[in-house]
């Protein structure tokens, strides 16, 4: 008879038993059962505690050790801090406070107002962007910078400056100033810059302005809905491994066919937009949630990693007399949840209001 043992033999295999009907129980699991990744990236609210890396590329990637922007400085404001995606790559960081610091110093542009980065750990966001996922995107307002710090309130309610209609083939001639060629061209002036997005109106007046100096416009490249801000992109920081880089921009400024082709498409587009309204059945086909699995293999450390620092917001530079730190002050939808995703709350929210004192009973006369 066969006399079970307890041998280091027999436990290696039952390991490996287990092991091998965990990996079947994981391949029975349909794709689908996998939350989305905007979900686990999307609820993220601190950094990963990690040294700091893009990973993948701009539109599957994401973030290790993530800085957030400090909300305030001297020549930016960081916009909708409720949204707190005011995080990037140090690099990024450190580029948009050097971008803003130039153009205040050397263009006489009173500062920048500065929209969506990245999330915490970066990754695919719960709405608005397809891209900003590795720390390396960040959307810039064409609306300046006012010259004081701005409160939480005011960058929640706040809108950018509208430069062309969504299907517009020329800019809005009234907003549009002279100086929006000498930002844009600040912008790409970066030996960082890998290019940035632009409304086709905005390419179309920046090539009509340009002259014979013309090597910037090819980092300059039209884009869909970018008449209010315009998109930075970064390269890949050098030594960065697994960082993935966007081929880079077709050679030439991009004012001939491929601005014309532009106009095209911006036609066409306005045309489907008025047949979709007319039939609500003729929506474009729903994009495929990206999952993990579409996501580097590291991103999975990414999201299990510890938790790193929460969002700044202190002001960097000089702290302006009147305004100091504007109070913070909680999301509405704080007010009525306890949700466990929302810790990071707890650190920068405002107090919450002192009750009224109660007012005194009416004194009674002596007798
Ligand atoms: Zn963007």
């Amino acid at each position: 008879m066969h006399r079970r043992t307890s041998s280091p033999a027999r436990w290696a295999g039952a390991a490996f038993g287990l092991i091998a009907a965990g990996g079947l129980l994981a391949a029975a699991v349909p794709a689908a059962a996998e939350p989305a990744a905007k979900k686990l990236f999307g609820t993220q609210k601190t950094s990963a505690a990690l040294s700091a890396r893009s990973i993948g590329s701009y539109a599957r990637g994401c973030l290790a050790g993530g800085q957030s922007l400090p909300v305030s400085g001297p020549a930016w404001e960081a916009m909708k801090l409720q949204r707190n995606r005011n995080w990037g790559h140090p690099l990024l960081i450190k580029f948009l406070q050097r971008f803003a610091t130039d153009l205040q110093e050397k263009d006489g542009w009173p500062g920048l107002l500065i929209g969506d980065m990245a999330q915490p750990r970066g990754g695919p966001m719960l709405g608005g962007h397809k891209s900003h996922q590795s720390g390396l995107d960040a959307d810039i307002w064409y609306k300046p910078k006012p010259a004081r710090a701005m409160t939480r309130k005011e960058r929640a309610d706040s809108w950018s400056i509208k430069l062309a209609e969504v299907y517009g083939k020329q800019v809005i001639k009234k907003n549009w100033k002279p100086e929006y060629v000498t930002l844009l061209k600040r912008v790409v002036s970066y030996r960082e810059t890998a290019r940035i997005f632009v409304h086709p109106a905005v390419k179309r007046a920046l090539c009509d302005a340009a002259g014979e100096d013309r090597a910037w416009l090819r980092k300059v490249r039209p884009w869909w809905s970018h008449n209010y801000h315009f998109h930075l992109r970064l390269k890949c920081p050098a030594g960065v491994a697994g960082c993935v880089n966007q081929k880079p921009p077709p050679a030439g400024d991009g004012c001939g066919p491929q601005l014309t082709d532009w106009m095209k498409k911006l036609a066409a587009a306005e045309k489907w937009s008025k047949t979709k309204k007319k039939d609500p059945a003729k929506k474009a086909p729903k994009r495929r949630e990206l999952r993990m699995a579409d996501l580097p293999p590291a991103c999975r450390s990414v999201l299990d990693a510890d938790a790193g620092s929460l969002p700044r917001r202190t002001q960097s530079g000089p702290i302006p007399k009147r305004a100091a730190v504007p109070p913070l002050v909680r999301p509405a939808a704080a007010k009525t949840t306890t949700d466990p995703n929302l810790p990071w709350l707890r650190g920068i929210a405002a107090p919450a209001p002192k009750r009224p004192a109660q007012i005194p009973p009416p004194e009674r006369k002596p007798r």
